[in-house]
């Protein structure tokens, strides 16, 4: 059986690095915040031309920090696909603000600029909500259109997160999404493309003050240097806000230390790996992905597109080709976000391609005679 993701090929090139780094937390015992946390920090900051990142629990809290401290909550709206992994709404009601759900560009599968403008200015209208922080979402593991996304957030006044959970490592014209962004969240879930040996994630930022405020929330509102800490106590216990317990384990920092430092070469190799899917699926009748001019793409996912998704799907699956439905069902139409507002028109794109996305096996040790099986396969659906 061909894997989808094959981590255990990451894990034979890595060698006896990874066993090392997790011997040498086991023998320092510093388990939370160790050095190792520091370290990655400094070096995910470092990749991606950010002046500072904050590691946590996962990439859902990468999100839900942001938001509260920017004191997001009841009657703030925040704009955000729909065609995305529900961790991107689902901070809006956490912190009792509402998820307004916007189309995405059909190429792309980013969110749409002109949809997003237009749903902004239908909130302002209606007067109800206050139009507070939009989420991009770098589906796939492209970046979204961050010049125009900031054009439109600096125009209106709303901050702009960049959910790079799929995309970390994603560039548009050689930069990453924090020369745009306000803060950028990702997430080491061990199926991305930056992935540890369990749950974990990073939010990037400039500003000093907001990591500050971000590093008082991820350990429960603890006192820090501007909140005026009392000399001869422990910060720990003093409180300054009502925060989370979301801190990334060191062993998973240590972890991650080692695949940061092969993670360029495997965005190259993903690049080689979709180029030939490319080639070898370009005239069939499918769409294959396009990229927005001048970005890299990460490829978390190689997603194409059939009228017959469906037939595709049973045909890859008796020809022992895994493949999975990123996403079937957007989220404005599951029960949770339904009654969340959306942008002017509905999301028919966002609805479209639910029908029809297949994602192939996709990972940067997909070797050149497994990959041309799976184009083989695929060729051979008449559906
Ligand atoms: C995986 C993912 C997240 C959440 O990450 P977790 O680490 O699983 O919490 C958020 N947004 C998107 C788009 C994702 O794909």
């Amino acid at each position: 059986m061909i894997p989808f993701i094959d981590l255990a090929a990451q894990k034979k090139r890595l060698g006896p690095r990874i066993d090392a780094a997790i011997a040498k937390v086991l023998a320092h015992g510093a388990f939370v915040m160790g050095p190792e946390v520091r370290e990655l920090e400094a070096r995910l900051a470092a990749f991606c031309g950010a002046r500072l990142a904050l590691s946590c629990a996962n990439g859902t809290d990468a999100l839900a920090l942001p938001l509260m401290a920017w004191d997001i909550g009841p009657g703030d709206a925040i704009f955000c696909p729909s065609f995305t992994f529900a961790a991107t709404p689902e901070v809006a009601p956490w912190v009792g603000a509402e998820p307004v759900f916007v189309d995405i560009r059909p190429d792309t599968y980013t969110i749409d600029p002109d949809h997003l403008e237009a749903a902004i200015e239908a909130v302002q209208v209606e007067g109800r909500l206050r139009p507070r922080v939009v989420i991009a979402v770098d589906l796939f593991g492209q970046p979204a259109d961050y010049p125009r996304l900031l054009e439109i957030c600096r125009r209106h006044g709303l901050k702009l997160i960049a959910d790079s959970a799929q995309g970390f490592g994603c560039t548009l014209n050689g930069r990453h999404p924090i020369a745009w962004a306000d803060v950028v969240t990702t997430s080491f879930f061990p199926a991305k493309p930056l992935g540890a040996y369990g749950d974990g994630g990073a939010v990037l930022i400039n500003d000093p003050d907001l990591w500050e405020r971000m590093d008082s929330l991820r350990v429960h509102g603890k006192a820090t240097p501007s909140d005026g800490m009392i000399p001869g106590h422990d910060p720990k216990y003093l409180n300054a806000r009502v925060g989370m317990n979301s801190r990334l384990d060191t062993i998973q920092a240590a972890i991650l230390l080692e695949k940061l430092a092969i993670f360029e070469e495997e965005i190259v190799a993903r690049q080689i790996v979709a180029d030939r899917y490319g080639e070898g699926l370009g005239e069939v009748c499918l769409r294959t992905p396009s990229v927005i001019p001048g970005g890299q793409s990460t490829w978390a996912q190689y997603v194409v597109e059939h009228r017959d998704r469906d037939g595709l799907a049973a045909h890859l699956k008796a020809a022992e080709v895994p493949t999975a439905i990123y996403y079937p069902v957007p989220m404005h139409r599951q029960k949770p976000y339904a009654h969340y507002p959306q942008g002017p028109g509905g999301l028919p794109v966002s609805e479209a391609k639910a029908r029809q996305v297949i994602a192939l096996p996709m990972h940067a040790y997909l070797k050149p005679k497994v990959q041309d099986d799976v184009i083989e396969a695929v060729r051979g659906f008449n559906g």
